[in-house]
């Protein structure tokens, strides 16, 4: 490996995770020299699925990127949510309609796939990607900001960006926090279609709710593969075990589903699982020439599926930023361009961070608040986007570009009276998202 401080760079990215890649890509397109320094022996991600929404395909085209991606993932027709106990649809998206509606489509794509892409793209554009190199400080200096590595050696750049993920050491620059559990953890399995064992409808994505678990199936690569996410709630992270998340309670939080549901169990990786942690918003992301990008800014609890799309925006808005702000000599004024980023990242994410809460209880409920979620779900306008207009539209450049959020609806606005089903659970404070 080159030693990372014999060649100078104007971007230092720490994390190349699709968050850092990302990143790195948008400003070297820029004429940017940018390095990537990532702890693992190899570039890579986990082998299952993302779904990724207009308000990234719109960047990913910006970028000429989406026809690459597109001719990698799967562009399903639906999107469909039911009922994971009795399996009676709820509310649907009409996939099509939505890319009319917002000029970019809706896709799902494996992982590593998106992260080939832009490892790819960053290698056209001369990114130096450094692999072996784990970060544990920053500092800022007259010139810009410095990492120290954990073999030693230094680094430095006019700008560092910590694209360093959930567990982020930069972050420490801004906050004293620490991730926050939400009991919740994720199975996850991504197998060839043909052992699913039946058939599977792979034009829709796939949504089931359920008290305390959720199931996500959908397709990837064109069809040849089958991509499934169980999430629920672990009775032993309740209990303060730390031993919490395992195959056995799999089994038992799912064991009441409808047959569609339970048929998938089976297939769900056992050899790993991912426990679900966010943080509290964060308003303040950059400290001198240190700017925070991605999960290591805004870790999401992921049932918007935008925490991917969120880093994403983050290093278009940001290379947006510096581009508008070189002087005729090449010289980037990039307090400027950080304190623009700054203006309007984090509020958008926090709006993000928020809601995904707010909607992964609104999917888990239970009793009569299942019921009446269900009732508004239903008496939706599939064609209604007054709730996602604020998600999927453009990505805001300014604060007054940020579109107004939708109207809650509150849950007890819903009439259940005639409903067969468990009505004595008290129905909760909170009003729901619309959809
Ligand atoms: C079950 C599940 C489903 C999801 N589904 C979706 C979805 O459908 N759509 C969507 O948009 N998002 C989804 N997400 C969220 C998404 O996966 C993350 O938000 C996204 O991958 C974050 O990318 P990142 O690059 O910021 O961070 P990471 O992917 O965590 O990357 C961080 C990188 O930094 C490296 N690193 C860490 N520390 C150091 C260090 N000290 N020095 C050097 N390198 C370091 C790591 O090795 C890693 O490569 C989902 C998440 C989960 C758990």
């Amino acid at each position: 490996m080159t030693p990372p401080s014999a060649n100078p760079v104007d971007v230092l990215i720490v994390g190349g995770g699709i968050g850092g890649l990302s990143a790195a890509y948008a400003l070297a397109r820029e004429g940017l020299r940018v390095r990537v320094l990532e702890r693992a022996g190899a570039f890579g991600e986990v082998g299952a699925g993302l779904q990724i929404a207009p308000n990234c395909t719109r960047i990913l085209h910006d970028y000429g990127l989406l026809d690459e991606v597109k001719s990698l993932g799967v562009l399903p027709r639906s999107m469909v949510m039911r009922d994971a106990v009795d399996g009676g649809e709820l509310t649907r998206l009409d996939l099509a309609d939505l890319e009319r509606v917002y000029g970019f489509p809706y896709l799902v794509i494996h992982r590593s796939d998106l992260h080939g892409v832009f490892l790819r793209a960053c290698r056209r554009e001369g990114v130096d990607l450094v692999t072996d190199a784990r970060v544990t400080g920053y500092e800022n200096t007259s010139s810009g900001a410095r990492v120290r590595l954990a073999d030693g050696r230094a680094d430095e750049g006019r700008i560092v960006i910590a694209a360093d993920g959930l567990h982020s050491v930069a972050r420490r620059l801004l906050i004293d926090d620490e991730p926050v559990s939400s009991s919740y953890v994720a199975y996850r399995a991504a197998l060839p279609i043909e052992d699913a064992g039946r058939d599977v409808d792979l034009s829709e994505v796939s949504v089931h709710v359920g008290p305390r678990c959720h199931f996500v199936r959908y397709g990837l690569r064109g069809g040849e593969m089958l991509n499934q996410v169980a999430v629920f709630q672990s009775p032993k992270a309740l209990a303060g075990e730390e031993d919490w998340g395992t195959p056995d309670e799999l089994d038992s939080a799912f064991a009441a589903t409808c047959p569609d549901v339970r048929s998938g169990i089976p297939l769900m990786w056992r050899d790993r699982w991912w426990r679900m942690y966010d943080r509290d918003p964060l308003m303040t992301w950059v400290h001198g020439n240190v700017a925070l990008l991605g999960d290591a800014a805004h870790p999401p609890l992921q049932y918007m599926a935008q925490g991917a799309i969120m880093a994403i925006e983050d290093g278009w808005v940001l290379a947006r930023h510096a581009a508008a702000r070189r002087a005729g000599d090449g010289a980037i004024d990039w307090q400027g361009a950080l304190a623009a980023y700054e203006a309007v990242r984090p509020e958008h994410c926090r709006r993000v961070l928020t809601t995904a809460r707010a909607w992964g209880e609104l999917w888990h409920l239970d009793g009569l608040p299942r019921l009446q979620r269900n009732a508004l779900l239903r008496a939706r306008d599939p064609y209604d986007y007054s709730f996602t207009d604020w998600i999927y539209g453009p990505t805001a450049l300014t604060p007054e570009e940020e579109p107004p959020m939708f109207t809650p609806i509150p849950l007890d606005t819903a009439d259940v009276s005639g409903l067969p089903g468990d009505t004595d659970a008290p129905a909760p404070a909170a009003s729901s998202p619309r959809g």
